[in-house]
């Protein structure tokens, strides 16, 4: 990570350093928090935020789901964002707008505290493995949390335990990253990403039901899918499906589309990046560079 210079936080835009919150936070005790991520691009026209509105409406819906009231519209937190992209002054980044159960009251009960929201901006390169390289996963022995339990569809910061715990068992195994199934044993993601499999050509992925996030990464890519032809199913995914796929990748705003070539010890396909996945990538490698008119719409241009 490479820091921004300025943090928006409850209106104001503070120094990086100086963008502090007291230990007594309340959503860092009780994990009350939504947030999203969001990147945005150095285009031709300008600095590019990719579907803003799409992330902007599930922030919001996240809180809903959590009771919470952010004390800003959803045009103010627009306009805060588009200000803080503009104050780093950063062509190529990472944007986290957060909103939590602020300072003030302790107890499990939120629902009389404030909300903070924060929006900072970093400069975040490859988030999992490195460039153009395939990754190596793990089945985290950790199943994904279950709507019976959390609300799944929130983005929140809560989720993020379980996230962590996957990831964390990938890693001290040496994997990349770890993908979780749910309570019955189906795929619904890993630890921050969607995940897709190709098999005979159709492209495959898990329904939000499985657990998974409705992710905008994935949005787009079954859109990109639709507009080249490729014929793609929302559908349950076993484990061994996965083992036996063609091709796997993972999408999600901070890791891009990234190829899995092995999961499990397993090579998948034959342990290269597969032809549907290089096809996808490179087709939304050009939609966020703004180099693809069709899907324009998806940018924000701050000039
Ligand atoms: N699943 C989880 C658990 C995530 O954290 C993310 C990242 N937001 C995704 C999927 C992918 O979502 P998106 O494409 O909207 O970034």
């Amino acid at each position: 990570m490479q820091k921004g210079s300025k943090i928006w936080y409850n209106g104001k835009l503070l120094d990086w350093d100086e963008a502090h919150i007291h230990v007594l936070t309340h959503g860092l005790h009780y994990g009350i928090g939504v947030f999203e991520g969001i990147r945005a691009y150095e285009t031709e026209k300008g600095i590019a935020i990719f579907r803003l509105h799409d992330h902007l409406k599930r922030l919001f819906n996240s809180a809903k789901i959590y009771m919470m009231n952010i004390p800003y519209g959803y045009d103010e937190v627009v306009d805060a964002i588009i200000e803080t992209v503009k104050a780093n002054g950063m062509p190529d980044c990472y944007i986290r707008p957060i909103a939590f159960t602020a300072y003030g009251l302790m107890g499990v009960n939120p629902l009389k505290n404030k909300i903070d929201l924060a929006i900072a901006v970093w400069k975040w390169g490859e988030y999992i493995g490195e460039e153009n390289k395939g990754i190596r996963c793990l089945i985290s022995s950790w199943r994904r949390i279950d709507p019976r339990s959390m609300p799944v569809q929130a983005k929140a910061t809560a989720n993020y335990a379980n996230s962590a715990l996957a990831r964390m068992e990938a890693i001290k195994n040496g994997y990349d990253e770890a993908i979780m199934l749910n309570i019955d044993g189906m795929v619904a993601e890993s630890s921050a990403e969607n995940v897709f499999i190709v098999s005979d050509g159709k492209l495959k992925t898990p329904p939000t039901t499985a657990g998974a996030l409705s992710g905008i990464t994935r949005d787009s890519l079954l859109q990109i899918a639709s507009y080249k032809g490729i014929e793609y199913e929302i559908v349950n995914i076993t484990r061994d499906d996965l083992y036996s796929a063609d091709e796997v990748f993972l999408t999600g705003t901070a890791a891009g589309i990234k190829p899995v070539i092995e999961i499990d010890k397993r090579v998948i396909g034959d342990g290269e990046i597969g032809v549907v996945t290089k096809e996808l990538k490179s087709i939304y490698d050009e939609i966020v560079r703004g180099k693809n008119s069709r899907f324009e719409k998806w940018l924000t241009i701050i000039k």
